[in-house]
């Protein structure tokens, strides 16, 4: 039980903790949550869909372990359940960090039960627990049977879409968050021969404001125009394009026609199939619901509502493509099934439209 005092400080804690994974490049955006324990039956979480840069300690829902109820003026993260799960099952996890970091998420779609690695010049084992749909009983279940297989283990990857860190404190589940990133990014280097920066390099990015097509760049070419123009014209719901021409997005523009998801924000936020043209000469696939158009050879356009959105389709889609460089070179992969990416999807752009309509009712 934790005195009053103790339970402002994890507050403290809990969104220090935040922007640090923020700074670091761990998290992005408000893709992750991170948890505290007060009692045997109550822990502090981080709110569902509010940026960390916004948060003050005093937002943070209390949620209760044995049932899931919660108090506070915020709901609590979409992800709760995987949280109270581990509290359950670990009497060691006292501070959790959920992430979607980019090494360990991608060995994640590799398909493989456990990663073995090395840190610090010493064998590392995090088991991988199986895919289930975000938010579902079944996800927590599976993280718990892969926990009570790796009794030792303070971290554990969880299939196509993050990882799950925890200690005894703040501290030691940022160490085990940083020892997974480390263990998984000399994995990709040893064994799939991937050494992928995560990251965007901006291309030509364009938006439109009352009608007209504006370009960041001044020296925009003018073939480039006329794949802005085409997209902008099929596209009605778009008001922004990033065009991304990071290292892994050419990698995967040269060598693949077709992208399927191979984790799960990747079919939220960017579609379910996109395709990839094969030469010049062969036309752009601009789909409804999809929000990225590959060029020929030269990047592609990540498309949104506004500039926010369409940098998040791009960095959603430079850890995709991270993804499936590494699998293509491990030579096999667990895809998701494309049952599972349209009900994602759609819920994803039902939720989205509803927040997009509350910050507008908030205005
Ligand atoms: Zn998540």
């Amino acid at each position: 039980m934790k005195t009053k005092e103790e339970v402002i400080e994890l507050r403290v804690q809990i969104i220090e903790t935040a922007l640090r994974l923020l700074e670091e490049g761990l998290i992005v955006r408000t893709w992750g949550n991170i948890s505290a324990k007060i009692d045997d039956d109550h822990y502090l979480i981080t709110p569902s869909g509010i940026k960390y840069e916004d948060l003050n300690p005093s937002m943070l829902p209390i949620v209760s372990i044995s049932d899931g109820s919660y108090e506070g003026e915020f709901k609590p993260s979409s992800e709760f359940a995987v949280h109270s799960a581990v509290y359950k099952a670990r009497s060691d996890a006292e501070f959790i960090i959920h992430t979607h970091q980019t090494y360990a998420t991608c060995v994640g779609a590799l398909g493989k039960k456990r990663l073995k690695s090395e840190h610090k010049d010493k064998k590392v084992v995090f088991p991988i627990a199986e895919y289930a749909l975000p938010g579902t009983k079944k996800l927590a279940d599976n993280i718990i049977e892969s926990l009570a297989k790796y009794k030792e283990t303070r971290s554990v990857i969880m299939s196509n879409h993050g990882v799950l860190c925890f200690g005894r404190d703040h501290n030691d589940a940022i160490k085990e968050a940083f020892k997974l990133e480390t263990a998984s990014k000399q994995y990709l280097l040893d064994i799939c021969k991937t050494d992928l920066d995560f990251g965007v390099d901006e291309g030509y990015s364009s938006y439109l404001e009352d009608g007209q097509i504006h370009y960041v760049k001044a020296d925009t070419p003018e073939r480039i125009k006329i794949i802005h123009k085409q997209i902008y014209a099929k596209r009605p719901d778009i008001k922004y394009i990033f065009h991304n021409k990071s290292e892994a997005v050419m990698t995967i523009s040269r060598r693949v026609n077709h992208m399927k998801p191979l984790l799960d924000d990747f079919a939220q936020i960017i579609g379910v199939s996109v395709r990839i043209p094969t030469s010049d000469a062969q036309a752009l696939t601009i789909k409804k619901n999809v929000n990225v158009v590959f060029g020929f050879n030269d990047g592609a356009y990540c498309l949104g509502v506004n500039e926010e959105e369409a940098r998040a389709a791009a960095i959603v889609l430079d850890k995709g493509c991270i993804a499936h460089v590494a699998v293509i070179r491990f030579g096999e992969g667990r895809f998701l099934s494309v049952f599972d990416c349209i009900k994602m999807n759609r819920n994803y752009r039902k939720n989205y439209s509803t927040l997009a309509n509350y910050a507008k009712l908030m205005l």
